[in-house]
């Protein structure tokens, strides 16, 4: 079974990856990392950065998640990132996204042991 720390990876993972030039980066990665089946993921970051530096950010700053939970965590840097949303015209199956690069910081939340993400919270 899949943990959430593999869960993380899939979704928001792609280090080797970027969008440059490429519009249909959110279309292609969305389906291959099967964000699209069932349904059509609303929103999705992919994070272009190595597995080390993303998973360094559970020892950064500590901050409130959106739900509330105190297991949040801001990176202290800039990533680069591309942000996948849904398009409102966009009709299941044909998931169909707009795909849009940025350096900004990430938070995420940790669990476990080791201390590794598990939710991708927000952007900022
Ligand atoms: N998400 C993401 N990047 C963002 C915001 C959200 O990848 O900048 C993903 C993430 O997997 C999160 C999911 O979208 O768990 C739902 O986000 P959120 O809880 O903010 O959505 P809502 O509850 O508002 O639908
Ligand atoms: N989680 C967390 N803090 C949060 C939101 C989620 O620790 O603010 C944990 C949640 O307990 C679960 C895991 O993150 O174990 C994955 O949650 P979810 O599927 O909502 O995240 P996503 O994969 O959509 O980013």
């Amino acid at each position: 079974r899949e943990s959430s720390a593999q869960k993380f990876q899939r979704q928001h993972m792609d280090p080797a990856g970027s969008s440059s030039n490429s519009p249909t980066y959110c279309n292609q990665m969305m389906k291959r990392r099967d964000m699209t089946k069932g349904s059509c993921k609303p929103v999705n970051t992919f994070v272009h950065e190595p597995l080390a530096d993303v998973q360094a950010i559970c020892s950064q700053e500590n901050v409130t998640c959106k739900n509330g939970k105190s297991n949040c965590y801001k990176s202290s840097s800039a990533l680069h990132i591309t942000d996948c949303h849904l398009k409102g015209n966009s009709k299941y199956p044909n998931c169909d996204y707009k795909t849009s690069q940025y350096q900004k910081q990430i938070i995420v939340a940790c669990e476990g042991n080791p201390y590794v993400p598990v939710h991708f919270d927000a952007t900022v």
